[in-house]
């Protein structure tokens, strides 16, 4: 059984309850984690504030970074492990599992380097005064962490947040926490002084909202839903407490005629289908150049049938989704689709392996969506594309900017003044052009607009987010 890490020590919840934890593989129940209250919250940021005070803002910076850069080591150390662990809990094919496990120890390795590095200014004033800013952390911050990547997710936020010179209260998803407990006891066996790390596992209407409503508490990121990220930035918003959001999307892959399609095909199959399509920058839409429409779509189709799902240690093309509701939210856009007629192209397959009680869905590809229909409109969060042609550079750019979200646009053209107008005309925190998988890269900033939320994590620029800016003003004749 799981137990809360509050203040270096593996302790029970208040609530004396446990929450069953599922192996979306098979469905049966492995392990139990601890049914958190808001009394445990406090605990937390009790434990937390207090390391901030008598350590943690006391410590050189490169002292703190040393500490990263050691747990860094101890996760790249424990890489197999961790990975397992992800695997079992989330349902990811052993290769994203561990891709996962050394993207969290890479977090830490870029964060351990930015500790010593984060400056101030000093600004040109009247005469007769000094002006310089110092970044300095918030105190305690709060972290709401989703199920579909526990630890690349706590990496870039709590990395940051901790290199920044913050302490962290870390609320993972009741769907998927045992990677992050097993991550707080390797900070502490690494040197990670009581308090500066501390998490608190259970369902988000009890932990989730005590952590986001609790006045001790100076920053909150999230990422999940735009239902809940509304939620959370309301209860911020009582105590003026700044936030971070990170809310999905519906990104688009715009090809156009002239593009390399052996390098997008791959890349538009791939951002689809990892991690099940539940991925927030997943590509889900796919924007076709009508003169290349059914050349691209039989080619993307005969990719789509060859794909293969089931049990996450097969490391197939894809595991299962992570829990049933999450597979029946797709069988209803699948349904939704069927209704309104919505040609389906090609479907990938479940092994015969698969046991019938996982969760599983095949990856589907269809074809003339409509701009307007739900399938082309909200985030279905499973491997399910949707793929709808455009005319002219103008009618790409408003069916791309066509939705409420804007987090990723991959563009696919050899044509240089093109991309740089579609870079610039695309509502999007990040653009990839001709590749889509700078996704992946930790130093990079990321980061949506519009409903996919506000604030920027990974690279250096979280930093700037996990840190409020103080202006000293001195007057010396
Ligand atoms: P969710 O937003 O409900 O959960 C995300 C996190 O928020 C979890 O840790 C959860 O416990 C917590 N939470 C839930 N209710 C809360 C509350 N009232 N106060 C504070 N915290 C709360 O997401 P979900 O239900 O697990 O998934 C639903 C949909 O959200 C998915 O289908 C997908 O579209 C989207 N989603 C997006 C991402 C992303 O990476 N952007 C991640 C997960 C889910």
């Amino acid at each position: 059984m799981q137990l809360h890490h509050i203040a270096n020590a593996d302790v029970a919840s208040s609530s004396g309850r446990t929450i069953a934890v599922l192996d979306p593989s098979d469905g049966q129940p492995f392990d139990e984690i601890q049914r958190g209250t808001p009394e445990d919250i406090d605990a937390a940021v009790h434990a937390a504030r207090q390391c901030f005070d008598s350590v943690w803002s006391r410590m050189a910076p490169v002292e703190r970074g040393r500490l990263l850069q050691r747990l860094s080591q101890k996760i790249s150390e424990h890489a197999e492990e961790l990975a397992a662990i992800e695997q079992r809990d989330c349902g990811k094919p052993t290769r994203q599992a561990r891709a996962d496990a050394l993207a969290l120890a890479r977090y830490f390795e870029f964060y351990a380097g930015a500790c010593d590095k984060l400056h101030g200014e000093t600004i040109p004033y009247t005469d007769g005064f000094s002006v310089l800013t110092w970044r300095e952390p918030h105190g305690v911050t709060g972290h709401i962490v989703p199920w579909n990547y526990p630890m690349q997710i706590f990496g870039r936020c709590v990395g940051a947040a901790l290199a920044a010179g913050n302490v962290c209260v870390v609320k993972p998803a009741e769907d998927a926490c045992l990677s992050l407990l097993r991550v707080a006891q390797l900070a502490t066996e690494v040197g990670f002084p009581a308090g500066a790390l501390n998490i608190v596992t259970g369902y988000g209407h009890e932990v989730g909202d005590a952590l986001a409503r609790h006045p001790g508490i100076q920053h909150i990121s999230f990422t999940g839903s735009p239902k809940i990220g509304t939620l959370i930035q309301q209860a911020a918003a009582e105590r003026h407490c700044p936030v971070t959001l990170e809310l999905g999307g519906k990104s688009p892959q715009i090809v156009f005629a002239d593009a390399d399609l052996d390098a997008a095909v791959p890349a538009i199959v791939g951002a689809i289908i990892q991690n099940a399509g539940q991925t927030c920058s997943a590509g889900s839409r796919v924007l076709i150049d009508a003169m290349i429409y059914e050349p691209l779509l039989e080619r993307l189709g005969r990719a789509f049938e060859a794909l293969r799902v089931g049990p996450a240690a097969m490391d197939l093309d894809l595991g299962p989704l992570i829990r049933q509701s999450q597979q029946q939210r797709v069988w209803d856009f699948l349904s939704d689709a069927q209704v309104a007629g919505i040609p389906l192209v090609a479907q990938g397959t479940v092994v015969d392996e698969a046991p019938e009680t996982g969760f599983y869905q095949a990856p589907a590809l269809l074809r003339d969506v409509p701009p307007q229909h739900r399938l082309a409109q909200k985030e279905v969060f499973g491997p399910v594309l949707a793929a709808m042609p455009f005319d002219d550079e103008e009618q790409a750019v408003q069916l791309a900017n066509g939705t409420r979200y804007g987090l990723v646009a991959g563009v696919w053209t050899r044509d240089g003044a093109r991309q740089l107008r579609m870079a610039r005309r695309l509502a999007s925190g990040q653009v990839f052009i001709n590749n889509y998988g700078a996704a992946g890269g930790v130093e990079l900033p990321f980061g949506g607009v519009k409903s996919s939320g506000h604030g920027r994590e990974k690279g250096f620029e979280a930093l700037y987010g996990f840190t409020t800016l103080k202006t000293v003003a001195i007057r010396h004749g």
